[in-house]
């Protein structure tokens, strides 16, 4: 490849990692998707859905016109708990998702050491406000630049 042929910034390859991600959720009311890069660039995902062996979402359990879905553990919340199960670490790491991320989901990822979070769509501001005063650096990008 010449240096002339436009290559994929890092940013929009996570992006659109996170993007495709999303498009295995389970979730009836939204699709969310997340990238975790490690520090040594390991990446685990993670997308919304129920718990392991527990039936996907319901008309009772995740109303499309409501505002919560009960039943999901989130996708930042997944991309986490995938690491702690493959022993990625993940402090010092950078957190890409389709959405920003809820108020519980931020404090999570306050405590587990990750550093940046860029999302594609805010969803909600309280979380982002818990990121910014934890000092955790936010960006927003979108999966079509290149470099
Ligand atoms: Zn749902
Ligand atoms: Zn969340």
């Amino acid at each position: 490849m010449d240096q002339e042929t436009p290559r994929l910034t890092r940013e929009s390859l996570y992006l659109s990692i996170a993007e495709v991600v999303a498009e295995r959720s389970t979730c009836r009311r939204l699709r969310v998707g997340a990238a975790l890069v490690s520090p040594g660039g390991g990446v685990s995902i993670g997308y919304n859905g129920a718990p392991k062996s527990m039936p996907h979402c319901t008309s009772e359990t995740c109303d499309p016109n409501g505002e919560k879905c009960l039943s999901t553990v989130h996708a930042e919340t997944n991309a986490i708990l995938a690491a702690a199960r493959t022993g990625m670490t993940i402090v010092g790491g950078h957190l890409y998702c389709t959405h920003s991320p809820c108020e519980n989901c931020a404090r999570m990822i306050i405590n587990s050491g990750i550093l940046r979070v860029t999302f594609i769509s805010l969803y909600g501001e309280e979380g982002i406000k818990l990121l910014i005063s934890a000092g955790i650096k936010i960006g927003t990008g979108k999966p079509s630049d290149w470099e």
